[in-house]
């Protein structure tokens, strides 16, 4: 289901578009994934743990519909669906949700992590589902832990559903006797296998140790946090996370984010220059993966440079995805819309993005609509339900869920990124025959 309502206005002053320089913020009708989407990523990173989403049939469609296309013979998330005897409150709800992770627990005896996941109607009726993680944890700890966090559209993107997790394995991590020494660098944010077996042997070439990944593919392995722990956004849309991270005594390393071959760089190297990395070195571990990334991406530049690109507000990697496309494509940014903007974590990508290209900040869909037709770009970055009625239109999209599920940092995957905009281009000359 495609979350559609109004935002809650941060600022009552300013009911729709109100530009302040480039900056255009908006206070209507939004349209986004809500945060239980971030599942589809995070059950497959984390392997041990199960999220049991507590709502509605609603709820239990969207799970469906998002994992459609991945069969598994045993998944490791599911819908405690409510039904209307428990929305009129004729069920204790806490008793009924003790029941199904009874049952769920006998059926699945390997879970090790489970994850309460709040939605729209378990808000609603005030279910109260940190204080349900408390009482089953006291029955079940050690063998299985429960922690749980809001993926509810009602305040959240679908990215939010990510950073709310995190901040909850975060509290729950400090909640745990630990014997284990605090790591010396936390990357918060989750990332793909492959990219985070990348990461790891470049911090070991250039002599970084006690490296951690929130999240850790086990939940056995969730990283100790101490006064001398530094940590480091892999994403853009950790408010939560940094936050709690930061409440923990973590000092956060300030960076562009790892998109393209300028952001790893710029990302690896605030990391080595906060631990002291001889420049030479640096340079000596970087410099093939530099390369790779430049020459992968030198493939796909032909097809963006020039291009006109509007990105609609979704993922809230759009900021960092517009500076990538614009410094490294030689694309040009009409305008870059996000949910949310972290104005801190994101200065370094805010300064790098074109004068000309506009910002705006929440939505009000229908006015964005009207900027991007009387802009007429050439590609539109946006969600699937704003892709389709373009595309019938004939205008090329692309869809923004594809950045948060496909691995995009570092080198080894720069190309990819930009094949990721490229592709839409190009399969417009191949059905039309011919360059817009
Ligand atoms: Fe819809 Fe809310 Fe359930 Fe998401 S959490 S599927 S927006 S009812």
């Amino acid at each position: 289901m495609t979350a559609v309502q109004n935002m809650p206005s941060r600022d009552p002053g300013q009911d729709a578009a109100c530009r302040s320089g480039q900056l255009i913020r908006e206070r209507g009708q939004h349209e986004v994934f809500c945060g239980l989407t971030s599942i589809m990523w995070l059950h497959r990173k984390m392997q041990d743990a199960f999220f049991l989403v507590v709502g509605s049939r609603t709820c239990a469609h969207l799970i469906q519909s998002a994992a459609g296309v991945m069969i598994f013979s045993e998944p490791r998330f599911a819908t405690a669906i409510m039904e209307e005897r428990d929305l009129a409150g004729m069920a204790d709800m806490h008793d009924e949700l003790d029941r199904v992770v009874e049952e769920l627990l006998q059926r699945r005896p390997d879970i090790r992590m489970l994850v309460l996941v709040g939605s729209c109607p378990s808000e609603v009726i005030k279910l109260d589902l940190s204080r349900a993680a408390e009482r089953l944890n006291r029955r079940l700890a050690p063998r299985h832990r429960v922690l749980s966090y809001s993926g509810s559209g009602i305040e959240t993107t679908f990215t939010q559903g990510e950073d709310n997790f995190l901040a909850a394995l975060v509290a729950d991590s400090g909640a745990q006797p630990t014997q284990a020494p605090p790591a010396s660098l936390i990357i918060a944010g989750c990332l793909a296998d492959v990219v985070e077996d990348q990461f790891g042997r470049l911090f070991r070439d250039l002599g970084i140790a006690d490296v951690a990944f929130l999240p850790s593919r086990s939940s056995e392995a969730l990283p100790a946090i101490g006064p001398d722990t530094r940590y480091i956004l892999a994403q853009p849309y950790l408010g939560a996370t940094a936050a709690a991270l930061e409440a923990r005594g973590a000092k956060r390393i300030d960076a562009l984010f790892p998109l393209g071959e300028e952001g790893t760089t710029a990302w690896l190297k605030a990391i080595a220059d906060s631990f002291g990395v001889a420049p030479a070195l640096f340079n000596r571990i970087t410099e093939a993966p530099r390369q790779r990334a430049l020459s992968a991406m030198a493939h796909y530049r032909p097809w963006l440079e020039g291009r006109k690109i509007f990105l609609f507000p979704d993922s809230q990697l759009e900021v960092p995805l517009a500076r990538f496309l614009y410094r490294e494509a030689g694309a040009r940014i009409v305008e870059a819309g996000s949910p949310y903007l972290h104005r801190e974590h994101l200065a370094g990508e805010l300064a790098l993005l074109p004068d000309d290209a506009a910002l705006s900040e929440g939505q009000d869909v229908d006015r964005q609509i009207d900027r991007c037709l009387a802009a007429d770009p050439d590609l539109i970055v946006c969600g699937m339900g704003l892709a389709n009625p373009f595309e019938a239109e004939g205008h090329v999209t692309k869809w923004s869920i594809e950045f948060a599920f496909t691995p995009i940092q570092g080198y080894e995957q720069a190309g990819d990124l930009a094949e990721l905009f490229a592709r839409p281009l190009m399969r417009d000359v191949i059905l039309s025959g011919t360059r817009r």
